[in-house]
């Protein structure tokens, strides 16, 4: 399905088949002499053919268009190489770029293995809980070589009427961007700001950002000062009221700040995998024991975002007990959170 936004602005729904997700949301935007393409779908059949039908029902010659890719998620990038042409520019932060090389190293992957390991993950099973995010050629077309185009925070791509401003918004990825158009009050999101539903921030790599829930509130509050009058995001509805839905995603972060400082006080010390057992997740299962493996994986992530955020502020503490990682409540967090009950 497209829908025209504004003029010249275009939302495609490309299909993200076996993905709770269920759409990606692209966007296209019709210029003089080049358009431009944000985000593309899973490398499926169903994804590249929704994306195809959307971009041929709008006239779109993709000799004349560039790909700008919000950030390195499979949902996001994987179908570019396989419908841009030889002279497509493809956008994506250097960031993002560099954190793609690291997910595809060897060396890189069994480290982050032995982090997920010692952070309580069960031992030997990384690779089967990410089975799903491999593999996912469905599509007959060969494949197009490219080399990635760096783009930078304040960088501009003029589009006909429109100037992009690319912002660099952390959190969910080390490089993520959303593009604002100053004049229309436009941003284009990514998976930075979502209806209903909130981006998974994830501690699982090491070698990505250091704090990346920090990292995320900060992006939020540096979106939160731009004059915004519609977010277009990455799945789920446009969003009409920016800084109260930003608020919204800021509490929902402290409440689970608050939820996993509870916790752990409850069971005093904890590896972080056993603590995101004792946290409520929005899956259907009966106990974290029935929790598909791929979400126990992405809830230790989290888990160990929020972790990691505590600890920066002082309120918890981490052990290494036979080479395993541990939390405790400090002193501080114990006298934060008697103050609060
Ligand atoms: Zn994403
Ligand atoms: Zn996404």
């Amino acid at each position: 399905m497209i829908r025209e936004i504004q003029k010249d602005i275009y939302q495609i729904e490309v299909v993200l088949p076996n993905n709770p997700l269920k759409i990606l949301n692209a966007y296209l935007i019709k210029g003089k002499d080049r358009n431009l393409l944000i985000d593309t779908g899973f490398a499926k059949k169903e994804s590249y053919e929704s994306l195809l039908r959307g971009l041929d029902k709008l006239n779109i010659d993709m000799k004349k268009t560039d790909v700008f890719l919000t950030h390195l998620h499979n949902d996001h990038i994987s179908l570019v190489k396989y419908i841009i042409e030889d002279n497509c520019k493809v956008y994506m932060h250097p960031l993002d770029q560099k954190a793609l090389r690291l997910l595809n190293d060897k060396a890189v992957w069994k480290s982050d293995e032995q982090f997920n390991e010692k952070m309580g993950f069960p031992k030997g099973r990384i690779g089967e809980a990410l089975s799903s995010f491999r593999d996912l050629k469905e599509i007959e077309k060969q494949p197009k070589e490219f080399i990635y185009e760096d783009i930078f925070e304040d960088d501009i791509i003029k589009v006909g009427e429109y100037e992009f401003k690319c912002i660099l918004t952390p959190g969910h990825t080390p490089g993520h961007c959303c593009l604002y158009e100053e004049n229309n009050k436009i941003l284009i999101g990514g998976d930075l700001i979502l209806d209903k539903i909130t981006p998974n921030i994830s501690l699982n790599n090491k070698q990505w950002l250091a704090n990346p829930l920090e990292a995320y509130i900060d992006s939020l509050n540096k979106v939160k000062k731009l004059q915004i009058d519609i977010i277009l995001p990455s799945h789920r509805n446009c969003i009409n009221g920016a800084k109260s839905r930003i608020e919204e995603l800021k509490e929902h972060s402290y409440k689970r700040l608050e939820e996993v400082m509870r916790a752990l006080q409850a069971k005093h010390i904890s590896c972080p995998y056993d603590l995101a057992g004792c946290m409520n997740w929005n899956i259907r299962a009966r106990s974290w024991e029935e929790f598909p493996l791929t979400q126990k994986f992405f809830a230790l992530g989290e888990t160990m975002a929020n972790l990691v955020y505590l600890e920066s502020k002082g309120l918890v503490e981490r052990d290494i007990i036979q080479g395993k990682i541990y939390f405790s409540i400090s002193t501080i967090g114990l006298s934060v959170l008697s103050n609060k009950a």
